[in-house]
């Protein structure tokens, strides 16, 4: 990784997400993500001379540093990025996944895709330019939509292959990639038709929830059902039905947008009349 130096105080109470290959340092009380000064923390120094600035939390700063291997840095474990999940502020989670999204983009684009060339981190802005060719690059960021689907008192929902791997089936709501010329209603009347053979209608945005798991930006909406019967794309999905919302099967865990919008829209089913 070759971020641009910030300047650290060595007084300055910061937040530190420190990652390597796909884990990152926790704590394992509090707040997981470590938490203090230079000066107080039992902290290589050399490190903190090649950190990067990924936002602020609770006035705090944030800094990101990505290392090779999994170095002990006397200031907690590495577990994976997942087990935060739920377990941390929303907004704390997002700054972990940003500092993933970032330490993955700065490794993942050490060579220019244009030309070859090798690619050097700007200072300006969170970005790797090749000066061979003038090629600059972005995080990658894949949008995504997701969409929870109403009948009355009745919402669909699914079991994608990968929660299947479970003992316990997950069952949630519909979800898919937007595809390049796309709008995200047109993604939405897509993604559902493909993969039930339903046909929506009053598609209505509802929030949206970063995914680094690695880069999505999930897109929640809601819709309500227009015409079909249901019938599964069999490579996206093991089973799909309607289920009434005083009788719903295993849901997504708490802190996933998925859950937020089957909590939403059972809210709205119990007041409809
Ligand atoms: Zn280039």
């Amino acid at each position: 990784m070759q971020p641009e130096k910030n300047n650290v105080s060595k007084q300055e109470n910061a937040w530190w997400f420190i990652i390597a290959r796909d884990q990152i340092v926790l704590q394992p009380q509090g707040n997981f993500i470590p938490y203090g000064n230079l000066d107080d923390l039992p902290f290589p120094e050399a490190l903190a001379n090649n950190v990067k600035k990924i936002g602020d939390y609770d006035s705090s700063p944030c800094y990101l540093i990505v290392l090779q291997e999994k170095l002990d840095v006397g200031l907690g474990e590495y577990f994976p990025l997942r087990s935060l999940l739920g377990q941390i502020h929303d907004l704390l989670f997002d700054l972990a996944g940003r500092a993933f999204q970032v330490a993955l983009f700065y490794q993942t684009h050490q060579y220019c895709g244009k030309c070859g060339n090798k690619m050097h981190a700007i200072n300006w802005e969170t970005a790797m330019k090749c000066y061979h060719c003038q090629h600059r690059c972005y995080p990658r960021v894949s949008p995504c939509v997701i969409v929870g689907i109403r009948k009355g008192k009745e919402i669909l929902l699914a079991v994608h292959h990968r929660h299947l791997k479970q003992n316990n089936p997950v069952f949630t709501v519909l979800a898919g990639f937007v595809e390049a010329g796309e709008t995200l209603e047109m993604c939405v009347e897509r993604e559902v038709y493909e993969e039930s053979r339903i046909r929506v209608k009053n598609i209505e945005y509802i929030s949206s929830q970063p995914w680094p798991f690695p880069h999505s930006l999930m897109m929640g909406f809601f819709a309500e059902y227009e015409s079909g019967e249901i019938k599964i794309d069999k490579n996206e999905l093991v089973e799909a039905a309607w289920y009434h919302i005083d009788n719903l099967p295993v849901l997504p865990n708490n802190g996933t947008i998925a859950r937020k919008l089957i909590n939403k829209m059972v809210e709205q089913c119990k007041v409809a009349i």
